[in-house]
């Protein structure tokens, strides 16, 4: 070979032959490009990893050929807030996403992060089938600067200053913002004035800011005006995490906190969000007790009638007492004789001494998939024009982890037509980039990456549940991730195309 390329004629042909090994043509397919634009018969080209041509096309000699049989071919969903990377690490081959259809994860969410660098290694050294991206999660910064232990309060000023520090030098390595998950305990006690501060620094490296806002029920509107507050300040688009209203007084009032949204985008801030399909929420038994109050029986009733529906609700972890797993709150309370306020105080005190006696347990101590949303305000979110579709899943526990976005195009688009497939779609893709400010990913166009999903809208449906929480999806027939094929057949290929997305 390398004598032939002394030949310059020898050389024209030998590329020739190198890029047709490397073309693959998906014809017979609907194109659903990302844009929300209506769909359309036609072909793809892909050469390496790109897209190098669309539209009606012809096979060339030497490439393989996929035909689509009139499926649906769509830019590969990016889930903007995933918590997926630590099962990817494990399981590089990305099978509760990819069988979603979803090519990219943004992980560093709810504020807490791996800094670039370390994540930078983390893919060096193993390949994963799936592009990563990540936000700074400002309850990370928190911990370092402050120390792992000692966040339960705000942050002094030399410590805030040491912060923006760390944050700034993430954005110059590539992370995409600064996120932040301000209901959880480790940044719960700090000030608006420092979430500000940090926000400033992403908005100077023109990044963004997402959030899970301070309060998702009882403090929702005060938490709301906070993020767009932010928004006001830094002048940088900001999202709202995994929108829901997570308080039954308030529940199907989802119309009146769009309204207030409306009018923040209508006064020039650019705020979005993203929202996951399910009327029940997954997260720490301790979440319930929105003023921290753990052995508070007043505040255990409040959640009881308020945040969340006992009946309905289960126990997804409880390293404690593994017995107490797959049930729910109330079936728990009945067995322990107890009403399930008390219930909920004596489960967080189990965990608590967990923890206590067992300081090295990896994984989960307790999580409680808890029925908390109306459906009526699920809808409604995820057809305002400026949410985007998110999974916020892992791998088990919650069936968001599985079934996200098989879920919105199966039960919400083709089965209640709560919207078109394009505009499903698009919020699974173009505007999710748009959200997120990734180029070149989430449109079926020339020069982008070839993040690619094969689709069948007639069959597509999620098939996991809250028992059965890694059942795969149906409907998902092939996925591409920088030009080669890691899915097909519910079954991984093998390949571990996936990169690190920068800013
Ligand atoms: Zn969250």
């Amino acid at each position: 070979m390398q004598i032939c390329f002394k030949n310059i004629s020898c050389s024209i042909l030998m590329l020739c032959l190198f890029q047709n090994a490397n073309a693959q043509l998906i014809k017979n397919v609907i194109i659903v490009d990302g844009t929300g634009a209506q769909s359309y018969k036609g072909a793809v080209r892909i050469s390496g990893n790109k897209i190098a041509e669309v539209g009606n096309l012809t096979e060339n000699q030497g490439e393989q050929v996929v035909d689509g049989k009139g499926k649906v071919l769509a830019p590969g969903f990016i889930d903007s807030h995933s918590h997926h990377f630590s099962s990817l690490m494990e399981h590089p081959e990305g099978i509760p996403n990819a069988s979603q259809g979803v090519t990219s994860i943004i992980i560093g969410q709810d504020g807490e992060s791996y800094l670039m660098d370390t994540l930078m290694a983390m893919m060096q050294a193993k390949p994963v089938a799936i592009n990563v991206g990540t936000y700074t999660g400002h309850s990370t910064l928190r911990e370092l600067a402050m120390g792992e232990n000692d966040v339960l309060r705000k942050a002094k000023p030399s410590e805030i200053a040491q912060m923006k520090l760390m944050l700034a030098s993430d954005l110059n390595n590539g992370s995409l913002g600064l996120s932040s998950g301000l209901e959880y305990e480790q940044a719960f006690y700090s000030a608006k004035e420092e979430v500000i501060d940090l926000a400033k620094v992403a908005a100077e490296h023109h990044t963004r800011y997402m959030s899970h806002i301070r309060s998702e029920d009882i403090t929702i509107d005060d938490a709301m005006d906070e993020i767009i507050e932010i928004g006001r300040v830094t002048k940088m688009p900001v999202q709202v995490s995994h929108i829901k209203i997570g308080i039954k007084d308030k529940w199907n009032t989802a119309n009146s906190y769009l309204l207030k949204l409306q009018k923040a985008r209508a006064e020039g801030i650019n705020i979005t969000a993203d929202v996951y399909p399910y009327n029940f929420w997954n997260s720490t038994l301790r979440v319930l007790f929105a003023k921290r109050d753990y052995e508070n029986l007043e505040s255990a009733q409040f959640a009881v009638d308020q945040v969340f529906d006992a009946t309905a609700s289960v126990l997804v972890q409880f390293a404690p007492m593994p017995s107490y797993k797959g049930k729910t709150i109330a079936a728990i309370a009945e067995e322990r004789k107890e009403t399930p306020a008390k219930t909920l105080i004596e489960l967080i005190k189990l965990a608590s001494k967990f923890k206590a006696a067992n300081p090295n347990f990896k994984g989960t101590v307790e999580a409680i998939a808890a029925k908390g949303m109306s459906d009526q305000d699920v809808s409604a979110f995820i057809s305002w024009p400026y949410s985007n579709i998110c999974s916020d899943g892992n791998t088990g526990g919650h069936p968001r982890g599985y079934g996200s976005f098989p879920r919105v195009l199966g039960k919400y688009t083709r089965d209640e037509k709560l919207i078109p497939l394009e505009t499903a779609i698009f919020k699974m893709t173009g505007l999710t980039a748009e959200h997120l400010g990734i180029k070149d990913r989430g449109l079926i166009a020339v020069g982008n990456y070839a993040d690619l999903v094969l689709l069948d809208p007639v069959t597509v449906k999620d098939n996991a549940t809250i028992q059965n929480s890694k059942a795969l999806s149906t409907g998902i027939e092939m996925v591409w991730v920088n030009g080669q094929l890691i899915f097909q057949e519910q079954k991984a290929t093998g390949k571990l195309p996936g990169v690190l997305i920068k800013k």
